[in-house]
């Protein structure tokens, strides 16, 4: 396999060449997702509606947790699905996430179509349908990179505070070593002080 081919494949899905990748960093390590890929495995720092980053986390009265992940929605951009609306009460029925709730879900969709004209020869503009879904995916792409620099920010400071930590431990053990070093060396000449005063103890305390 050729190396070059996999250096943008994206560690979660395998996708080979997606259209972005992000890096972050994961358990002292780095890995490379697609938008999508980073999105699904960051949910609990953006709403799956509005895509906007949370700054601050949404306080519990203005927002709606996933039943099955991490995910917050704010309760403002909650939409009930039309059938549950109609039985549900008022009490806020239970919910699942976009990428919960759909299997096939994707949060950008790679497939950047121009909006000219399609088979039939019409053109999009008028309805807006295509730019919607570019809207939507650069969204996407601005809450991934968003997500991509913090988690790269945090990354540095704590690898800084590492390396910061790896220093004092090199000097400690350095001078750890100094200190055995002048031990030994003082044993050294009482050795050799003691030998010269008392040759035949040496052959004692070689046994
Ligand atoms: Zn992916
Ligand atoms: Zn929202
Ligand atoms: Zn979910």
């Amino acid at each position: 396999m050729n190396p070059e081919q996999n250096r943008r494949q994206c560690a979660a899905c395998g996708e080979p060449e997606p259209l972005f990748t992000h890096t972050v960093h994961k358990n002292s390590g780095f890995r490379q997702l697609c938008t999508d890929c980073l999105l699904k495995e960051h949910r609990e720092l953006f709403c799956p509606v509005c895509l906007n980053v949370f700054v601050d986390v949404p306080p519990p009265q203005a927002r709606i947790i996933c039943l099955n992940c991490p995910s917050i929605t704010h309760l403002d951009c909650y939409r009930p699905p039309s059938s549950s609306a109609a039985s549900s009460s008022s009490a806020t029925p239970s919910f699942t996430c976009p990428p919960c709730s759909d299997p096939n879900f994707s949060f950008f969709s790679s497939k950047f179509r121009p909006p000219s004209s399609d088979q039939s020869g019409e053109i999009n503009n008028d309805d807006g349908s295509e730019s919607i879904v570019e809207y939507e995916s650069a969204t996407a792409l601005i809450a991934a990179a968003n997500i991509a620099a913090v988690n790269m920010n945090n990354a540095a400071a704590h690898l800084k505070k590492e390396a910061v930590r790896k220093i004092l431990e090199a000097k400690l053990a350095k001078k750890r070593a100094k200190e055995a070093m002048v031990i030994l060396h003082d044993l050294v000449l009482k050795q050799k002080a003691s030998e010269k005063g008392n040759p035949n103890k040496r052959k004692a305390s070689d046994r």
